[in-house]
């Protein structure tokens, strides 16, 4: 098979040389890696409301970054947020040493065990970071999968609010060409890809 040959599957194609799935006419693309390597506009945190550090994708986003994000996240904190970030919010930083150009911070639902989880939540601050990143004309996102590591939302759950949200966010007239879903791990992307409810547009 030459390379870059992409396979349709219904709504979904495969591009078996990048090992990634994409949906919507290419527009979304899913693929195991480091949400920190992403050469993309911006990339999501998935933040804690402190927005001053914490495990996880933040603490990846923060390490790699270096100060310069931190001490953007210490203005928001000190000028728009002293309390902390609301979950379903974002905000926007630079990126500091990331490949990508900025840092859209979000904070996830928490989901506790035997509750039901905050679909409604965790759709808000996809959409949130998507308007966030449309305001500014931007062109390409990647997300990591919010609130499913640390914060226990069950990722079979996410999968099918998260496609819907960007699937109707894009049916508008937007500045976004490419969104990414970026797993860390490979089980991970394809508990999505079973849940996930893209349509054809
Ligand atoms: P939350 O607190 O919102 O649950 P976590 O950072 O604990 O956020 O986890 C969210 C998801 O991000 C998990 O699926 C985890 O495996 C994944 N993850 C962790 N590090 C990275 C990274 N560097 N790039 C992409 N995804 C990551």
């Amino acid at each position: 098979m030459p390379p870059g040959t992409i396979w349709r599957i219904g709504v979904e194609a495969m591009d078996p040389s990048r090992n990634r799935k994409t949906f919507l006419s290419e527009r979304v693309s899913v693929l195991v890696g480091d949400i920190t390597e992403q050469d993309v506009d911006a990339i999501v945190n998935a933040a804690n409301s402190t927005l001053l550090g914490g495990g996880g994708v933040d603490g990846a986003i923060h390490s790699r970054g270096g100060r310069e994000i931190r001490q953007a996240c210490e203005e928001i904190r000190r000028t728009r947020f002293p309390k902390g970030l609301p979950a379903g919010e974002a905000v926007i930083t630079a990126a500091g040493r990331l490949p990508a150009r900025y840092v859209i911070h979000t904070v996830g639902p928490i989901c506790r065990p035997g509750r039901e989880p905050d679909g409604r939540m965790l759709a808000l601050c996809y959409r949130n970071s998507l308007a966030l990143a449309a305001e500014r004309e931007l062109r390409s996102i990647a997300f990591p999968a919010i609130s499913t590591g640390a914060f226990g939302y069950p990722p079979e759950q996410a999968a099918p609010v998260v496609s819907e949200t960007i699937q109707s966010f894009l049916s508008q007239k937007t500045s976004l060409e490419r969104v990414l879903l970026v797993f860390y791990e490979p089980s991970d992307m394809t508990l999505f890809l079973k849940n996930q409810r893209f349509t054809a547009p």
